[in-house]
């Protein structure tokens, strides 16, 4: 295939968080790497929870050494049933320190992730930077065309879809999608306040939706309170002032009095996930592949987990003589992600709905297995590790093993 500025070995369309780190990944493996797309650093309350493996990923993109500072570390979790069930069991802490970690993960603001990102991308040459729009994908014999906005199209052997869940190339390719909605929206916020957080996330699961206070640097935290929509609404049409009163209401006061710090968000919760990850020259990453509500830190967690795990097989492939985009390379993505993403949407779903339901049975169902994970040592230490990094199947930039760069024949 003849090169010119127009080709690369691998494009990358979409520049939020997973879509950059797609484009550093392969640039450190020393794929020629173009990345479609302009950036969007607008805040709206949204933080983001990442997890160990995470952590480790964004550490070895060299990333997470300018991002640490803003971040903070999550040391523990507690899990409080505000839901009025026969079968409340009392709250349950993690604590990192019991699987030997110094903590979980890190929260961050979405935005300040993308801006960190975009950051090391900026200053990594073998990235070229494309600011237009994608407007149309076709998969031909050897390589895969991308037209833009503006401006010539790019030709790659292998187009990565990190265009979120509206992706247009996922549907230019014709990947089944199943969609589902819930009638509950998120209200998004960052909020200071009186008391210290300890570095403890608090989660109160009420019957109409998780609220969630994730500890931000200094004495302010990020808040994810998923409730009915119509309430959601009317909370996000109070005045900051009134909003605050509420949250530090529903928080039982646990961090004091509260005040609402810059814009806040209201998320519509829902759910989509792919026939499959991948189609000719194409390979679908983050919320292009799977959405489901932001409940358990899992959704950028498991876009990472994509990234990651779709670079393990380019490599693996580069060292058999396969091309990135080749059909066993992308089969072998698949397989490595189907499950990962099949069991945590499910996991999420159920809890949501087992804590909407207000029957019985799941009532009981969750207060007996929150009591388990209180009272069982071994149990709950098996449920920390695996919900910060899956032990089996961890992608290589994940693991604890360093020097993993540089090792592409
Ligand atoms: C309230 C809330 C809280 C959350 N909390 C957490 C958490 O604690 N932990 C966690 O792991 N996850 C969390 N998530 C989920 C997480 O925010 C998402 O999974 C993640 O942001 C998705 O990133 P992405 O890069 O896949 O998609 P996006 O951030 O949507 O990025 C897609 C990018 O593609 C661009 N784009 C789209 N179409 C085109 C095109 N045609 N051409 C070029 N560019 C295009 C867009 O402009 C955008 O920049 C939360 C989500 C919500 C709503």
């Amino acid at each position: 295939m003849a090169l010119d500025e127009k080709t690369c070995e691998i494009a990358v369309v979409g520049a939020g968080a997973v879509g950059l780190s797609a484009a550093l990944a392969f640039a450190r493996d020393g794929y020629r790497t173009a990345l479609i797309g302009g950036l969007d650093t607008r805040r709206d309350g949204r933080t983001v929870a990442l997890l160990n493996g995470s952590v480790r990923f964004l550490d070895a993109l060299g990333a997470w050494p300018s991002l640490r500072s803003k971040a903070a570390p999550l040391e523990t979790m507690r899990i409080i049933d505000d839901t009025g069930s026969l079968f409340r069991p009392p709250p349950v802490s993690f604590r990192a320190g019991e699987i030997g970690l110094d903590a979980f993960g890190w929260n961050i603001e979405n935005a300040t992730l993308v801006e960190g990102l975009a950051e090391a991308a900026r200053s990594f040459d073998p990235v070229t930077l494309i600011p237009g729009q994608a407007t149309a994908f076709r998969a031909e014999s050897g390589a895969a065309v991308v037209s833009l906005s503006e401006g010539p199209d790019v030709t790659a052997g292998l187009v990565v879809a990190a265009d979120g869940r509206n992706s247009m190339l996922r549907r230019s390719a014709g990947i089944e999608v199943r969609t589902w909605s819930y009638s509950q929206s998120a209200v998004t916020a960052i909020l200071a306040h009186d008391r210290g957080h300890r570095d403890a996330s608090t989660e109160f699961h009420t019957r109409h939706g998780p609220f969630t206070l994730v500890p931000l640097p200094g004495r302010r935290s990020s808040l994810v309170w998923v409730t009915r929509t119509e309430e959601a609404q009317r909370l996000a049409a109070l005045d900051d002032a009134s909003l605050a009163l509420r949250i530090e209401r529903q928080a039982q006061s646990l961090l004091g009095a509260m005040r609402i710090e810059g814009p806040r968000g209201l998320v519509p919760m829902s759910g989509l996930s792919v026939s499959r990850f991948w189609s000719p020259r194409l390979a679908l990453v983050g919320e292009a592949a799977h959405v489901f509500p932001p409940i358990g830190a899992q959704g950028l967690n498991l876009g990472f987990r994509d990234v990651a795990a779709l670079r393990d097989a380019v490599v693996d492939a580069g060292d058999e003589g396969r091309e990135p985009g080749a059909d066993e390379t992308l089969q072998r993505y698949q397989r490595g992600r189907d499950l990962d993403v099949r069991l945590r949407t499910a996991a999420v779903d159920s809890l949501n709905r087992s804590l909407l339901t207000g029957l019985i049975p799941a009532d009981f169902l969750r207060g007996a297995g929150l009591l388990a994970l209180s009272n069982v040592g071994p149990l709950r230490r098996a449920v920390m590790r695996e919900g910060v990094l899956p032990r089996i199947g961890a992608p290589r930039l994940m693991q604890d093993t360093p020097g993993v760069y540089g090792n592409r024949s």
